[in-house]
């Protein structure tokens, strides 16, 4: 008899993991709450203006191959990949601009020496160095890291002199820059993973790198188009997948996970187990208190989690072809904005914004003519003591005012069709997203590798985590491994290759 898997979410961990196990023979069922797949990676239609709900961005999108590659398929079957060059407009104060290019260096490295006089050599030696870092360090993110012996393995061992562990990101690329607008311009990555370059691990520079190297990606129809691809492998591979079928408990006997109740009160037995919701709401909501020993609601209370994300949707009735597809327009002040956002919790009085204008690469999100802009404000989770119901309008008209003067969407408002907002409370209330942390638990050097959850939950045998709250982080990539790592595991234990 098949093996059974309940997979608990349909975000990219669960249904990579479900994509993987069901073409290696395993009877897959994943319950979603939601009446949609995707999770954080899914869309949604307004009036016919498609959003992505979350990730605009893949990188190392060899990654993605793979898993495509080990669920029996080929993704090019599925997926319209289009690199995006130049790969983004940084906007400093004062108005400079800087477009960087993965596809042209020269290109990249002309502009360096224009806009910050004596940096360009640095570049080259960013990028020497920095693939030396990502050829011995992304191997290390595909293992896992549950015991601490893992700490001990050659592989960590020999990455180890580049790890930079011991110092932030904005000081690592010190080594290479002098200009502090340019370290920004290779250290605002640490936003990805909802962290503050002065706080985020040197490791962390490779986010950068891989940027530069491998450059960004967008699927035509948007990154939803991911999971969408993904849930329908899983069909084809044989799984089964529930909308509207929200798990209430994990089922624990004698230790082990045995099956899932949901909502509704029916029971799946399983053989295994995988958790693809948000760790802290996992914790809080689908284990009984007794099973939890290591990763209580107490303890978890007390870890760093990431930011939160001020978002605002729009269909908009033309399309600005003067900005490219990703802009990044940082605060005059950024430091203390983001100081603001990770250390004192405080709304800034003046925000960085970030604009996907995706309209200009894909004619498919939007009426013809009209587009989309797609904003996110990186901003406190709800730690921060701010009150939103008071302060999300005033914070809004700042966003917008900020887009239709250094943003260059100009008349942005006369030109909006429709419009959805997004608040920290809401990515709680109506995502599950604990603390609103929209990037998960924080990647400080003491919850990542052995200190994250394990993918291989330690309070419960044959139950595994995937998604961004658990090892390796909480990226796209680093989420498809999750859901490797875990497919491995349970395929390990049946001695299936
Ligand atoms: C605004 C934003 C922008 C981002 N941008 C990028 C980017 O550009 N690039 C990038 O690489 N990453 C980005 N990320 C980070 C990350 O890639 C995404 O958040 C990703 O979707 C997280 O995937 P996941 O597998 O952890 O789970 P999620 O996407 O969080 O999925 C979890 C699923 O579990 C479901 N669920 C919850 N409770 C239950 C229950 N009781 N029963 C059943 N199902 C349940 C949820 O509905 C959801 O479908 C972004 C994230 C956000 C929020």
């Amino acid at each position: 008899m098949k093996k059974r898997v309940v997979i608990v979410g349909t975000g990219p961990g669960g249904l990579t993991a479900g994509m993987i196990l069901a073409h290696k023979g395993y009877d897959v069922r994943i319950f979603e709450i939601m009446d949609y797949i995707g999770g954080r990676n899914s869309s949604f239609n307004l009036e016919g203006y498609i959003f992505d709900l979350g990730p605009t961005f893949l990188m190392m999108k060899f990654i993605l191959e793979e898993m495509f590659e080990l669920a029996g398929k080929k993704i090019y079957d599925y997926l319209d990949l289009r690199e995006i060059e130049p790969m983004y407009r940084l906007v400093y104060s004062g108005g400079r601009e800087f477009f960087p290019s993965s596809i042209d260096k020269e290109s990249t490295v002309k502009q360096i020496g224009e806009l910050f006089p004596g940096d360009s050599d640095g570049y080259w030696k960013f990028i020497k160095r920095e693939k030396k870092k990502f050829d011995k360090l992304v191997p290390c993110l595909q293992v896992p890291y549950d015991k601490y012996r893992h700490l001990l393995s050659k592989r960590l061992i020999k990455a180890s002199p580049f790890l930079d562990a011991h110092i932030s990101i904005y000081k690592n690329l010190g080594r290479y820059f002098d200009s502090d607008d340019l370290k920004i311009a290779f250290t605002f990555q640490a936003k990805y993973l909802g962290m503050s370059p002065w706080e985020c691990p040197g490791s962390f520079s490779i986010i950068s790198f891989i940027e530069h190297n491998g450059g960004i990606w967008h699927p035509i129809g948007g990154l939803n188009q991911i999971t969408k691809a993904m849930a329908k492998v899983c069909k084809e591979n044989g799984a089964s997948i529930y909308l509207s079928s929200g798990v209430k408990k994990v089922l624990v006997k004698n230790g082990k996970a045995v099956g899932v109740k949901l909502l509704n009160g029916e029971i799946k037995e399983a053989d295994y187990v995988i958790v693809n919701t948000d760790f802290g709401y996992a914790v809080n909501n689908l284990f009984d208190r007794e099973v939890l020993r290591k990763w209580t609601p107490d303890k978890l209370k007390k870890k760093k989690f990431s930011c939160s994300t001020f978002m605002i949707y729009l269909g908009v009735d033309r399309i600005y072809d003067n900005i490219p597809h990703h802009n990044i327009i940082f605060a005059d002040d950024y430091r203390k904005n983001v100081h603001e956002i990770a250390v004192t919790q405080e709304l800034s009085a003046e925000p960085s914004v970030y604009i996907q204008n995706a309209s200009v690469t894909d004619s498919t999100l939007a009426p013809q003519g009209k587009s989309t802009i797609y904003l996110l404000v990186p901003v406190p989770n709800l730690e921060g003591n701010i009150d939103w119901d008071k302060e999300a309008e005033p914070f809004k008209q700042k966003v917008l005012d900020i887009c239709e003067t250094k943003g260059k969407l100009t008349d942005l408002r006369k030109h909006i069709e429709v419009e959805r907002v997004i608040t920290p409370p809401m990515w709680e209330t109506d995502k599950y997203v604990y603390k609103a942390a929209t990037f998960n638990l924080a990647h400080n050097i003491g919850q990542m590798l052995i200190f994250r959850p394990h993918n291989k939950f330690d309070d419960v045998e044959n139950c595994f985590l995937v998604g961004g709250g658990t090892h390796p982080g909480s990226g796209l990539p680093t989420i498809f491994e999750s859901g490797r790592i875990s497919s491995d595991y349970i395929m390990r234990i049946d001695g299936i290759k």
